[in-house]
């Protein structure tokens, strides 16, 4: 079986919206690996999203 992790952060994305602690403003200034989605997985076997947040838009369902 062959799946993708497209968001490994908590139930919420990092950095959150107009959120300025410090978590946040690391996310912001790093990027990739200090800023995730959502937790989020996809099969691609069967073409299935599993659990996925609001914000896998912004990954734009390139899969
Ligand atoms: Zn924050």
């Amino acid at each position: 079986m062959k799946f993708k992790v497209l968001g490994s952060g908590g139930c919420m994305s990092i950095p959150r919206a107009t959120c300025s602690c410090r978590v946040c403003k690391e996310a912001r200034e790093k990027g990739t690996p200090y800023s995730r989605f959502g937790c989020s997985l996809f099969i691609e076997d069967i073409n299935l999203l599993i659990d996925t947040p609001e914000d896998i838009l912004i990954l734009g369902i390139n899969l």
